[in-house]
């Protein structure tokens, strides 16, 4: 299996530090607002990753943090007038209803930031011993980040440049530092802010701390699998491997994978350009699995812009597969067991070349679009076999199959679909006009599709109300 290093800039071998497992951390969202489909890009990539070292029967641990002190959060919790804690909580459980939408699978451990904190001190502490930090008047501390040898072998930067006065690429910091590539591990507390206690002052750690701590907590000192957007290379990443690695002695992570960005109108799709999508607005309009659909339809590394264009286009391809899977279930319970023809038998063959097409692109870095494409070869391949003649071993192999690697990309669950109420409201609309336009057998038609899903319609004076039967 061939993994894109950001590390080496090239394409690796897999070798797991420990046969069997995988140790993957991936850099969670900072929780002050709902995310956006940006920071679902990763979620669903990473995701869809760890389910298909699962598929090859790896064993995966896999962390995922949420962010949840920062000044942003902060800034909110001042505006709402309201404790820190109140506005992450409230939007670490949003995130989770996004992500169980989206199909990503519940991380094994989510650690807190604010749940870490002795960790970090712990850390700190070391990084001061080992003269790597030191605290400033105030009590801030730094990173004394030339002493770190290795500084830039993420990013490929020149710690030379870097000082040449970049601004693009400075590490951003506070006054009182010895150098201004230093970096803040701990910053003095201002009034109304959340504080912990420390050696040094009253305060709150920095951003990259945190990922330094909670990794080496929960999947120790070496890792295999490190990841994030590409945003966060520098310095997030950067300086995640200074601060583990001039802490532990031994090198941090030994694969670093970062997706490209969602864009929109080819611009990053970010909060501070306010050109976003929240993935709760998108699920008013669509099934999050035609989101997921979507995102996988590209390499994690290309950009990928979005488009109603190209989600109306995902949710014909998903429903192509998804109208395959339905009809193989339904024939199995038509079809009586009886040896494989031999159409059958070649057609079997074909699939099982289409599974090792399917596993060959996955292991190409995890190309989810041509793994894709196999599996749109495979409904074609059963959408024209498959009738009430077909065996059962026929249908039973090729459904197994399909729902196997489908599994693996994370697009077909098998929740009941909850219709939301706007959904609702849309087809009364139609139902109207329908009616307006004489139209009966459609307005029928609607009438039953919301029967189906346990909306009854009652046609009163007041106009059309209906309720959840
Ligand atoms: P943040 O909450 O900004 O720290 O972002 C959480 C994750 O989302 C990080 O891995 C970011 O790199 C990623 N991310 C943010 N915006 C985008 C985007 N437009 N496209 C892809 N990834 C993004
Ligand atoms: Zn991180």
């Amino acid at each position: 299996m061939k993994i894109y290093n950001t590390l080496s800039k090239s394409k690796q071998e897999f070798v797991p530090l420990e046969e069997g497992k995988v140790k993957m951390y991936v850099c969670g969202p900072t929780v002050y607002n709902y995310i956006h489909i940006g920071n679902a890009r990763p979620m669903i990539v990473f995701d869809t990753v760890r389910r298909y070292f699962e598929y090859k029967g790896y064993d995966v641990n896999f962390v995922s943090n949420f962010t949840d002190v920062d000044d942003k959060i902060i800034k909110k919790a001042i505006e709402e007038g309201v404790d820190a804690s109140v506005i992450s909580q409230r939007y670490i459980e949003e995130c989770k209803k996004d992500m169980e939408g989206m199909n990503v699978k519940p991380a094994t451990k989510h650690p807190l930031a604010t749940e870490e904190i002795g960790g970090m001190l712990d850390m700190i502490s070391t990084l001061i011993d080992k003269g790597y930090a030191y605290a400033a008047e105030d009590g801030t501390v730094y990173f004394r980040t030339r002493m770190f040898k290795d500084y830039g072998k993420l990013s490929h930067k020149n710690i030379d440049d870097l000082q040449a006065g970049h601004r693009e690429i400075k590490v951003t910091g506070e006054g009182g530092k010895e150098d201004e590539l230093d970096f803040v591990l701990w910053k003095p507390k201002k009034d109304g802010e959340p504080y912990w206690e420390s050696p040094w002052c009253q305060g709150r750690p920095g951003w990259h701390i945190e990922c330094s701590v909670m990794s080496k907590r929960y999947l120790g000192d070496e890792i295999d699998i490190h990841a994030g957007g590409e945003d966060l290379i520098f310095p997030h990443h950067e300086n995640e491997i200074a601060q583990s690695e001039a802490a532990n002695g031994k090198p941090f992570s030994k694969y670093w994978m970062h997706n490209a960005f969602l864009n929109i109108d080819n611009k990053k799709m970010s909060k501070s350009l306010g050109n976003f999508f929240t993935v709760r607005e998108i699920s008013e309009k669509y099934d999050l699995q035609v989101l997921r659909f979507f995102m996988l339809s590209a390499h994690y590394r290309s950009p990928l812009n979005f488009s109603a264009e190209l989600m109306e286009a995902s949710k014909n391809g998903l429903e192509r597969i998804l109208n395959a899977v339905e009809k193989l279930r339904d024939f199995k319970d038509k079809v009586v067991d009886k040896e494989l023809s031999q159409d059958e038998s070649a057609k079997l063959s074909e699939i099982k070349e289409l599974v090792k097409k399917f596993e060959d692109a996955m292991e190409d870095d995890f190309n989810t679009a041509d793994a894709i494409s196999a599996v749109f070869e495979m409904v074609k391949i059963t959408n024209s076999t498959v009738d009430e003649n077909s065996s059962l071993g026929f249908i039973n192999e090729a459904l197994d199959t399909i729902v196997k690697l489908t599994d693996v990309l994370g697009i077909i669950t098998d929740k009941k679909e909850e219709i939301l109420d706007s959904e609702i409201e849309a087809l009364i609309e139609q139902r109207q006009q329908a009616r307006k336009e004489k139209n009966f057998a459609l307005a029928d038609k609607i009438r039953d599709e919301l029967l189906e899903k346990g909306i009854v319609l009652k046609d009163t004076r007041e106009g059309v109300k209906w309720a959840k039967a």
